[in-house]
């Protein structure tokens, strides 16, 4: 066989948490692609989130029968983002692609992928067109967040967008030189910016196992990406007060001449205190916006590491 030259190495990137059952039929789907792709090399680079279930141990058989497969483990649950993270430092390849292990993001995509970045894309993302097989009410909340942080926040964030993507040494590098804690990966790469090649597809269920995002982990998660990416609601809780303190200086106004013209009757203390329940209500809020800002300054000014690694296949 001819060797080609110049063979890119594609590192591919998979967090998992409690996988075991679907890491068997992705492993199966990407060698399946990756030999389709002769003219580049692969590896696998697992990342074990803390699972509590045989992930790891499947890992480690994995990379007994095959020297393409690479794994970290964490040390327990550190998220997510704290996946990607830990496998865009470790990744070795030329190109990146970060793919879940449930098999929604289909890997047969990455020839097509692939052959972009043969066009000159530095980043080759996917993004869902619709959302059948996911619940009405999770749909619908998920395209108010994109409503309200495309109307807050700089940077545009696409409605739909996976964190399925390919993109090329340089785009790892800017995302590695972002130094945050508080990751929000799909507002970093559109923050890092490159020439992004957008790739639809329909929603595809998960082969096996349970999604690991209840609706609360979700509502959370649109806050952290809000306070990441958006000062606004600082402003927002700001004009909020200058607000009140208009209409309580209008309100006064009335009251000082209601008393001059009829006097001073006792009463309207049910409105009073509705009053009451209502702008104290409002302080609560603004101060919790600004309890986000301060929680998430306080944390980037630890310096903490965004994962602890228990072991990998070099270190055990
Ligand atoms: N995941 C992870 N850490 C977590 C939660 C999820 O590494 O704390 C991984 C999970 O194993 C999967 C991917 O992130 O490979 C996407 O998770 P999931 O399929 O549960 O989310 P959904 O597709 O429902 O948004
Ligand atoms: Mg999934």
């Amino acid at each position: 066989m001819k060797m080609v030259k110049d063979m890119k190495l594609i590192s591919i990137i998979v967090p998992c948490y409690n996988e075991e059952e679907t890491i068997p039929y992705f492993y199966e789907e990407i060698t399946k692609v990756a030999k389709q792709m002769k003219d580049c090399k692969f590896e696998y680079l697992f990342i074990d989130d803390g699972s509590k279930d045989k992930t790891l141990s499947i890992l480690k058989e994995y990379r007994k029968i095959d020297k393409d497969v690479r794994y970290i483990s964490f040390s327990r649950n550190f998220g997510k983002e704290a996946a990607i993270y830990a496998g865009l430092e470790n990744a070795k390849g030329d190109f990146v692609a970060l793919m879940d292990a449930d098999l929604q993001d289909p890997p047969s995509l990455l020839p097509k992928m692939y052959a972009y970045t043969q066009e000159g894309y530095e980043n080759i993302a996917t993004r869902r067109v619709s959302r059948k097989g996911e619940p009405p009410i999770r749909s619908f909340f998920a395209r108010l967040f994109y409503k309200i942080i495309n109307r807050l926040s700089k940077v545009e964030m696409v409605d739909g967008a996976r964190d399925y993507r390919l993109m090329s040494r340089k785009v790892v590098n800017a995302i590695l030189s972002l130094q945050e804690y508080n990751r929000y990966s799909k507002g970093l790469f559109s923050f890092v910016g490159f020439e992004t090649k957008w790739i639809e597809y329909k929603n595809i269920n998960r082969v096996a196992g349970e999604t690991k995002w209840s609706f609360w982990r979700l509502l959370i998660y649109a806050v952290d990406g809000i306070t990441a990416f958006s000062t606004v609601p600082l402003v927002l809780s700001a004009i909020l007060g200058i607000l009140f303190c208009l209409i309580s200086f209008i309100a006064i106004l009335i009251i000082i001449i209601k008393t001059i013209v009829y006097g001073d009757p006792v009463g309207g203390w049910p409105s009073m205190v509705c009053i009451l329940f209502f702008v104290s209500g409002v302080q609560l809020f603004c101060l919790g916006i600004i309890g986000q800002y301060l929680s998430k300054t306080y944390l980037e000014t630890k310096h903490r590491p965004i994962y602890l690694i228990k072991e990998t296949e070099e270190i055990k």
